[in-house]
C-alpha cells in the first residue's frame, strides 16, 4: 500500500480560533493508481494533499507512507521523504525565476540523494515532456503550457513514489490543459502513481478513481466508469 490514512484530522489555528478543516478521514491508494481528489474550492483538498505530500502534518489521525508509520516522524524526517519520495505540480507552477528550465529540473537531484548524472537526467525527463528544444530557456521566456510541463519534469526527475497536481490545469487555456491532462496519464500508464486535485468533474474524470471531498469530509469514492482520455486537438472543460 503506498498511502493509507486513519481518521485524519487537521485544524487550523489563528490566534484563539480553531478552524477544523478535515474531519477525520480515512482510505487507501495503491501504488499504480491515478485518484482524483474533487470537491469545490474550500472543501480542503489543498490542505488534505499538504498533509499527504509531508508539506504540512495531520493535527489528529494516523498516516501510513508505504507501509511505514509516518504520523510522528520529525520534521528532518519528513523533508527527506518529500525530497526523495514525492513530485508536486501545483497550479501556479511555482518555477524559479531568472533561471533556466534545464535549471529548474535539476534543482531536486541536488536536494536527493542522487549524485550521478544530474544534467542527464533532468535533459532525458525534459525530453520525455517534450522540452527537448526549450533546455537553456529561461522561465519567463516559454508558455504557460510548457512552464507546467517543466513543473511536471521537475517533479517527475528523482522518479518519487507519487506525484501531486494541484488543479495543475487552473491557470492554462483549455488546449494546453488538455496537454497536461495528457501527460499525467501517460505518466500513469508507464506506471507512476497520480493523485490529481481538482474542482472540476470533467478534468477529475481524466483519473481512475475519484475521492470526492466536501466540507472536509470524504462523501464518495469510486471508479471512473466512463474514463475521458485527453487527445490533441481538444478542449478541456
Ligand atoms: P481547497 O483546496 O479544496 O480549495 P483548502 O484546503 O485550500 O481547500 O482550504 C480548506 C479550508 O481551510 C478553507 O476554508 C480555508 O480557508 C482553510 N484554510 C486553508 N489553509 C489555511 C490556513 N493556513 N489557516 C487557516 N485556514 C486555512
Ligand atoms: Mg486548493
Amino acid at each position: 500500500m503506498l498511502i493509507s490514512v486513519k481518521n485524519l484530522e487537521k485544524d487550523y489555528l489563528s490566534g484563539e480560533v480553531v478552524t477544523k478543516v478535515l474531519h477525520g478521514l480515512t482510505f487507501n491508494i495503491d501504488k499504480g493508481e491515478f485518484v482524483s481528489i474533487m470537491g469545490p474550492s474550500g472543501s480542503g483538498k489543498s490542505t488534505l494533499m499538504h498533509v499527504l505530500g509531508f508539506l504540512d502534518r495531520a493535527t489528529r489521525g494516523s498516516y501510513k507512507f508505504e507501509d511505514g508509520d509516518v504520523t510522528d516522524l520529525s520534521d528532518d524526517d519528513l523533508a527527506i521523504l518529500r525530497n526523495n519520495k514525492i513530485g508536486f505540480v501545483f497550479q501556479a507552477f511555482n518555477l524559479l525565476p531568472r533561471t533556466t528550465v534545464l535549471e529548474n529540473v535539476k534543482l531536486p537531484l541536488l536536494y536527493s540523494d542522487t549524485k550521478d548524472n544530474i544534467e542527464e537526467r533532468a535533459i532525458e525527463t525534459l525530453k520525455s515532456v517534450g522540452l527537448g528544444h526549450r533546455l537553456n530557456f529561461f522561465t519567463n521566456q516559454i508558455s504557460g503550457g510548457e512552464k507546467q510541463r517543466v513543473a511536471i519534469a521537475r517533479a517527475l526527475v528523482n522518479r518519487p513514489s507519487v506525484i501531486f497536481a494541484d488543479e495543475p490545469t487552473g491557470n492554462l487555456d483549455s488546449k494546453s490543459g488538455v496537454g497536461i491532462m495528457r501527460i499525467l496519464q501517460d505518466l500513469n500508464e508507464k506506471g507512476n502513481t497520480i493523485i490529481l486535485v481538482t474542482h472540476e468533474t470533467y478534468t477529475s474524470e481524466h483519473a481512475k478513481r475519484i475521492i470526492k471531498v466536501m466540507d472536509g469530509e470524504i462523501v464518495d469514492d469510486y471508479p471512473v466508469k466512463v474514463r475521458r482520455f485527453a487527445k490533441d486537438g481538444e478542449f478541456l472543460k
